[in-house]
């Protein structure tokens, strides 16, 4: 039927369309402002397209769509923070070396070398891209310091090896996503990359550090009573309340199925035990709620404290073994190597 034929249908739209409409628009407001910095002008001009979207409709926490919305921009966040902040222990790293090629350098005479322009360059880098294309004058560099000396000393021989292996690391993490997309925390690729760089800085600075190998309790349980649906949305629950319980500067990332790995920076073994059984309490308190279930998730915590002599292999293994413990004793417990 026409318009025309009903004069009293009107062309404005449904409050409820309205609203929606305006919910979605605010969540895709947040999103893009999240990825901008405050100065830039895009945002003050959303911010003003917020306030006037806002004005006469209802904005309610975002759900659904929205909530997908903002979970997609979370993601980007997340990946685009680990990005930054890699490419800024890369150059580190890489300037690091610089220095103990300069500084050998100045004892052994008579060496042409084009070091103060690769390092003038790496400076100057704005990406990981921008970096890694450096990387091969930069090794080239170091073969002609190390041609000449017979002997390089082995703190050069580590540095070598550490930026040479989170090169090719953050090379191949240029092809693949870093966030896990079911529970939004750092995946797999991304812990191994981020290992490699914490062990080489607990050499070089000595600041001590724990690894947590988190496994949820009878997880195989969840999906057998009530579905893969229900078992994905406790895996995600999990990963939250482990992300709001620690710290800021500690990370965790899903290292497969349902186990998580969890990094806690500058603590020793009394204090990483105490945060593993915060951690441990917070998702035994936090039950999963689906309809009028109430399910009570629990996990197993194993722990260690990063030596000396530790490589990515040996700290995870030692991690594994106290979370297997852990199970051994009851679960929902933690057991440190200590
Ligand atoms: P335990 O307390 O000894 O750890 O028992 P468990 O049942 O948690 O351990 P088990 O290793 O036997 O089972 C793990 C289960 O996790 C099996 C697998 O189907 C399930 N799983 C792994 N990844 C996912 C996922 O992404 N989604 C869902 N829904 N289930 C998953
Ligand atoms: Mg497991
Ligand atoms: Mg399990």
């Amino acid at each position: 039927m026409s318009t025309k034929s009903n004069p009293k249908k009107s062309n404005t739209p449904p409050q409820e369309f309205s609203e929606l409409v305006a919910n979605l628009l605010v969540s895709c407001f947040r999103g893009l402002k999240q990825s901008l910095s405050k100065d830039n002008e895009l945002t003050k001009k959303l911010e003003n397209l917020e306030g006037v979207v806002r004005k006469g409709v209802r904005i309610s926490p975002a759900s659904g769509l929205g909530k997908e919305i903002e979970e997609y921009f979370d993601r980007q966040k997340t990946e685009q923070n680990f990005q930054e902040e890699e490419k800024e222990i890369v150059k580190t790293m890489v300037l690091e070396v610089a220095e103990t090629i300069r500084s050998m350098l100045s004892s052994s005479s008579g060496l042409e070398t084009n070091i103060s322009a690769c390092v003038k360059n790496i400076e100057k880098a704005k990406s990981i891209q921008d970096i890694l294309k450096l990387k091969d004058t930069f090794v080239g560099e170091m073969q002609k310091v190390r041609d000449h000396s017979q002997s390089l000393n082995d703190e050069l021989e580590e540095h070598r090896k550490a930026s040479t292996v989170l090169a090719e690391k953050l090379e191949q993490s240029q092809a693949q996503a870093l966030v896990d997309s079911l529970t939004n925390v750092l995946n797999r690729a991304a812990y191994n990359m981020k290992i490699v760089q914490l062990i080489h800085e607990f050499k070089r600075y000595k600041e001590e550090w724990a690894l947590l190998v988190l496994d949820i309790d009878h997880f195989k349980k969840f999906n057998d009573d009530y579905g893969h649906r229900i078992g994905d949305r406790v895996l995600k629950s999990v990963a939250g309340t482990v992300r709001n319980t620690i710290r800021i500067s500690d990370q965790i990332f899903r290292y497969g199925g349902e186990e998580f790995v969890v990094v806690l920076n500058r603590v020793d073994v009394s204090f990483a035990t105490q945060l593993a059984v915060k951690i441990c309490r917070q998702v035994e308190k936090d039950y999963f709620v689906d309809g009028d279930n109430k399910l009570k998730v629990t996990i197993s915590i194993g722990g260690t404290i990063i030596t000396e002599d530790d490589t990515e292999l040996s700290l995870f293994q030692r991690a594994d073994k106290a979370m297997y413990q852990a199970k051994e004793n009851g679960r929902n417990q933690v057991v440190m190597d200590a």
